[in-house]
């Protein structure tokens, strides 16, 4: 059965399952504290306004199990649909449906991939796997994607044709939380254009593009508890393609590089990878004017405990970074930028300069203040440095000739929760908010489309519209606005722009709370949960560094260097410069928020102008065990990476479409003998199913497919298996 259609379940089902009776041998699933969902088989026939459900669970056990009259137990799928490659197969499609559904194949058959309607849901195997082999990559290459099992290279491949048929550019959006397989899934599609597309006329183009992710990950990756080679930051990546789709070049943006782990790292983290690849080459030629150490020795790279990765040889990868390096005087460039006029740096480390009207003093910094110095500068050197690599990639990356289409593949953080939570978590549930709205408009335009397309009557799907929060965020005052004035203001504190916040939003909108024990959060209810935000967020902001020092670093270190110039006369914190700094260009008043906020409504433009295709990477379990299931960790991921969300907002939907055909030959059984003599098949399933379905608007007969409303599948399949 190819239903090739959406996902869906809806709300309907709900609806069929609070009017309807359960009976004996129905199956259900129950919610379970450890398993989330447990399968039971209901042994006495249920009656409305009944207060107790009489089941058997699986193991034999009989439980009275109470119910709420108004809220049914879910049912169960009928056998034949479990273990479908696409969940929109699944007639009864709701959290335990999915998550059984893919339970089943990833636990039981060691499928990682699966298909929920457009998305590809792609679980973490924590286990190498033959399937990515360019022999594969050839199988998938010109396919349907409705033909071949779900697969990273038939998402691939389907952008790909898409790009060349209506010549239109495409994006991938990976999402997932860490140690999801965003990383690994990216690089798999980008291999996949390399393999399919290669250039004739410039036969390294596509190694160069596939070299920049070594570079990158040494430089914006690290170890993390969570994940070896954690991501941190986001990556953008166009791969430019010509008229007769072959790679010309490709070029790339990210976003938000998380600076504080360059001085600061929690147990079992480590610093970013280059570091540790550089101090484990210290006594190769190249790198002994460096004058480094092993990475013990320094403050920087040892705080976490444990300088080394199990399985990982820094000194072998630091070959591999080089290696990928196009030229080696970038690397030069970037050892050079440590390389700072001693005694100043000294003195504007521990000293500023305090301007009155009447005179100017120079006044030591206390340890802590020095300290904050220290680390900002490093921050601010790292992810400078960190810009700067990106865009000396792109232009390596960029070769003559004219792009005609690109493919964007987007590696990003998926929707996260902590205990505490910070701005950073604020700015990537931000995206990810604006990634669901932009996903949503999508099916909804792709539903339309179909309607259309089967001559259906338009029917109004009710589905989810995040704008609010969105607004909440990032309209005018709203959170965003709010943080950028209180930044703007030379004592500007989190306390007060906290207050302005509770002031501006407590009582007045409902998706904003204050929690009741606490005066340094604020809590924000975002699609997939509710989110509180720690207080000192706006230390993201400010920038410890003395102007002077930055002055300094601007004015005197290294005048010669191309890399310095741009980047500090960029980097004035906006509070503690303005007395000092008379005119700073406009620019420099854009604070963290509002650089996120500008660079993510670009990216929104150029995902708007392509065709997207969904990627959603599943971790399994924490302890990265190969094909472990762990269905709390699972079902947590389903909710807040919008799977389960595009089930519930398509509510109105038809989930079920069978072609006339389909429907034909799976319910001949059905027919009489009358209805088979009539020689249109079209007409034999209609006067079929109005005979066996009596409320009509279970269904809708489109000009080449039958659309079924939630469970009339299930109804369907449950009359043929009783024949
Ligand atoms: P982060 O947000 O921390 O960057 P991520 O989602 O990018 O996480 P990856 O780095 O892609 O996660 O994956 C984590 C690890 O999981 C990989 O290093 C690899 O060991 C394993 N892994 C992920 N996908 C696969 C796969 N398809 N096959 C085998 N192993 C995989
Ligand atoms: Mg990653």
């Amino acid at each position: 059965m190819s239903l090739l259609s959406f996902f869906f379940l809806s709300r309907r089902i709900t609806k069929i399952q609070k009017t309807s009776e359960l009976y004996r041998y129905n199956r259900v699933w129950i919610p379970d504290n450890e398993e989330v969902w447990r399968s039971a088989e209901i042994t006495k026939n249920y009656k409305a306004g009944d207060r107790f459900l009489h089941v058997q669970l699986e193991d034999g056990t009989e439980l009275n199990y109470p119910v709420d009259p108004a809220a049914l137990p879910p049912l169960r799928n009928p056998d034949i649909l479990v273990g479908e490659n696409d969940l929109t197969a699944l007639s009864y499609l709701h959290e335990p449906a999915v998550l059984h559904n893919l339970k089943v194949r990833f636990v039981e058959s060691k499928l990682i991939y699966t298909y929920s309607g457009i998305i590809l849901v792609a679980i973490n195997p924590y286990k190498e796997l033959p399937i990515y082999g360019d022999a594969i990559i050839h199988a998938y290459s010109g396919q349907n994607m409705g033909d071949m099992d779900p697969h990273i290279f038939a998402v691939a491949e389907e952008a790909y044709k898409q790009m060349a048929r209506n010549n239109k550019n495409q994006s991938i959006i990976v999402s997932g939380e860490s140690g999801a397989g965003k990383t690994v899934s990216a690089r798999y599609t980008m291999r996949y254009f390399a393999t399919v597309s290669k250039s004739s006329s410039n036969a390294h183009v596509e190694d160069k593009v596939l070299a920049s992710n070594p570079i990158t990950e040494a430089v914006g990756n690290a170890k993390t508890t969570r994940n070896d080679n954690s991501s941190r930051f986001g990556k953008y990546t166009e791969i430019s393609f010509d008229q007769s789709y072959q790679i010309i070049g490709a070029n790339m943006r990210t976003y938000l590089l998380e600076k504080s782990r360059v001085v600061f790292q929690s147990e079992n983290e480590r610093n970013y990878h280059i570091f540790y690849q550089l101090c484990a080459s210290a006594m190769q030629p190249e790198f002994k004017h460096l004058k480094l150490g092993s990475a013990e020795e320094f403050n920087y790279t040892r705080m976490g405990g444990s300088t080394v990765i199990e399985g990982v040889d820094d000194r072998a990868n630091m070959v591999e970074t080089q290696k990928t390096f196009l030229e080696d005087k970038h690397l030069g460039i970037f050892c050079e930028l440590l390389d700072l006029n001693c005694d100043k740096m000294a003195q504007w480390m521990c000293h500023r300069k305090i301007i009155t009207t009447s005179e100017t003093v120079i006044k030591p910094m206390t340890r802590a203040q020095a300290v904050n110095a220290r680390d900002a500068l490093a921050k601010k050197i790292y992810s400078h440095l960190f810009d700067f690599i990106v865009e000396r990639i792109n232009q390596a990356l960029h070769f003559p000739g004219k792009q005609h289409t690109f493919i964007g593949v987007l590696d990003i953080y998926g929707f996260e929760t902590f205990d505490v939570n910070s701005f950073e978590q604020f700015c990537i549930n931000y995206a990810n908010e604006k990634l669901q709205q932009q996903f949503n408009l999508h099916v909804f335009k792709l539903e339309q489309e179909e309607y259309m397309k089967e001559d259906i009557p338009w029917t109004l799907i009710d589905f989810y519209d995040n704008q609010p929060v969105i607004d909440l965020i990032e309209a005018k005052m709203g959170i965003l606005e709010l943080l950028d004035e209180e930044c703007l203001l030379p004592h500007g504190t989190d306390e007060n722009w906290l207050q302005k916040l509770y002031n501006n939003f407590v009582n007045k909108n409902a998706l904003f709370e204050k929690p009741r024990m606490s005066n340094t959060s604020f809590i924000v209810q975002h699609f997939a949960d509710k989110v509180e935000c720690k207080q000192r967020i706006t230390k993201y902001l400010t920038v410890i560094l003395s102007p002077h020092f930055q002055f300094h670093l601007c004015a005197n270190s290294f005048q010669d260097n191309p890399v310095s110039i741009s980047p500090f006369s960029s980097t004035i914190n906006i509070r503690s410069a303005r007395p000092v700094l008379k005119s700073p260009n406009k620019q420099l008043r854009m604070t963290v928020g509002s650089k996120f906020r500008s660079s993510l409504s670009l990216l929104m433009v150029t995902l708007n102008a392509t065709t997207p295709h969904y990627v959603r990477c599943i971790k399994p379990n924490d302890e990265k065990l190969p094909f472990e299931f762990d269905s709390k960790r699972v079902a947590q991921q389903l909710r807040a990476c919008g799977v389960l969300e595009t089930i519930r907002i398509s509510a109105q939907s038809y989930p079920s479409r069978w072609t006339y055909i389909e429907f034909f030959s799976r319910y001949s059984i059905l027919m009489t003998q009358q209805e088979l003599s009539i020689n249109d098949k079209k007409q034999i399933c209609k006067i079929v199913l109005q005979r066996l379905i009596q409320d009509h608007n279970q269904y809708q007969f489109g000009r080449t497919k039958i659309f079924f409303r939630a469970g009339q599948v299930a109804y369907l399949e449950k009359l043929r298996s009783d024949k």
